[in-house]
């Protein structure tokens, strides 16, 4: 069990001369034992680069990596004792479900009893004890995909358990339960497990921090509410959320915002903002749509998803996502807008502003 510390790693995979040759950007962070962290963000944004480099696959052109204090930078993978879960599962079809989860075990020569009772705890977590007598040969896809999970699983003294996409294979009914049992899994194991996705839901159901990525750039790592609540970068507004965040261009005074020439409070104090892009943000969930009362808008299309709806409206010449209260009847296409000021957020050129007590 380890802390693993990145400390200026940064990867290019040809010659870089320009910061966008990098398909990992300068990135320090820490990994703190015991903790689920997800990597998350589109493909191409550099998450099996960052995850490759902390395995020994990828050896990266600037920084250290170190487990504790140990420099494991150069070192491969069979010296970083890691355990890795890939796409696609990795087992032995001719041993047996329990010989397939006892093999990373008996390879380290852990006493027989020991293995047995371990081998019946992760079997027992992964819902795979009756099937730990039968050939995996025979099995699903699906379970064939947990005892690769339980394989990863399995030793105790590992730096940090990485998974790759791990649930790709799996169908999708039985995506919800496994995501829900991996975290379960995690709580129980006081591991340290890193899970690439480009899943939102399964980065948000699984991880204690998420590393929203994207074009090659670590632009969040924070709590699933942190990404929702105060999305740092415009990228994590969008990406985050179904529907993403609304942005607005917008002039901010003070604990005010002027949006097409409509002023809405705002929940902090702004100084007067460097030069740049000034957008205001709201996500879907708190712009309410109200029949009087607030901004005047346009509603252009109500989108009915059974346990909420969403109206799209515009604010002057801007598109927005707004809520519709349950109870409210609609009759024409004038509405209006009410913005929750604690909820607004400011960014200049695409990074949140922090305001102060107004
Ligand atoms: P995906 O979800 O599609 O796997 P990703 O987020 O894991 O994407 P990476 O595979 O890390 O992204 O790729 C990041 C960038 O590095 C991409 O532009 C990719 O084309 C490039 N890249 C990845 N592997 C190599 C390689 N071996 N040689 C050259 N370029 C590479």
């Amino acid at each position: 069990m380890a802390r693993i510390t990145l400390d200026g790693i940064a990867h290019a995979y040809g010659r870089p001369r320009t910061e966008q040759d990098y398909a990992l950007k300068k990135l320090d962070h820490v990994w703190e034992q015991g903790m689920a962290y997800a990597l998350l963000g589109p493909s191409g944004c550099g998450k099996t680069t960052l995850l490759n480099i902390i395995s020994g696959l990828v050896t990266p052109s600037e920084g250290r990596l170190l487990f504790d204090e140990r420099d494991v930078t150069r070192l491969p993978t069979e010296q970083r004792n890691i355990a890795q879960v890939f796409q696609f599962p990795v087992i032995y079809d001719t041993m047996t479900v329990a010989e397939n989860l006892a093999f990373p075990l008996r390879n380290r020569r852990v006493p027989k009893p020991q293995i047995e009772a371990r081998v019946a705890e992760i079997a027992a977590m992964l819902d795979l004890t009756a099937d730990l007598d039968r050939r995996a040969r025979n099995l699903t896809a699906d379970a064939k995909q947990k005892i690769s999970l339980g394989r990863g699983l399995v030793r105790s003294d590992v730096s940090a358990v990485l998974f790759d996409e791990p649930l790709t294979v799996i169908d999708p009914a039985l995506k919800w339960e496994l995501r829900s049992k991996l975290k379960a899994v995690h709580r129980a194991l006081d591991l340290l497990m890193i899970y690439v996705t480009h899943d939102q839901v399964e980065a948000l159901t699984f991880a204690d921090r998420v590393v929203v990525m994207n074009d090659g750039r670590a632009v969040q790592i924070g709590s699933p509410a942190d990404l929702f609540e105060r999305p740092e970068h415009t990228f994590v507004g969008y990406f985050i959320g179904s529907p993403g965040m609304n942005f607005m261009p917008a002039e901010v005074h003070g604990t005010t915002a002027l949006v097409e020439g409509h002023r809405l409070p705002l929940g902090q104090a702004y100084p007067p903002l460097p030069a740049g892009r000034i957008q205001v943000g709201i996500r879907p969930d708190f712009a309410m749509l109200s029949r009087d009362g607030g901004v005047p808008v346009q509603v252009r299309r109500i989108d009915d998803l059974g346990r909420r709806r969403l109206a799209h409206v515009t604010l002057g010449s801007r598109p927005l996502i707004a809520t519709v209260p349950p109870d409210m009847t609609l009759d024409g296409s004038e509405a209006a807008v009410t913005l929750s000021p604690a909820h607004m957020h400011v960014y200049v050129d695409d990074v949140r502003v922090e305001g102060r007590a107004p």
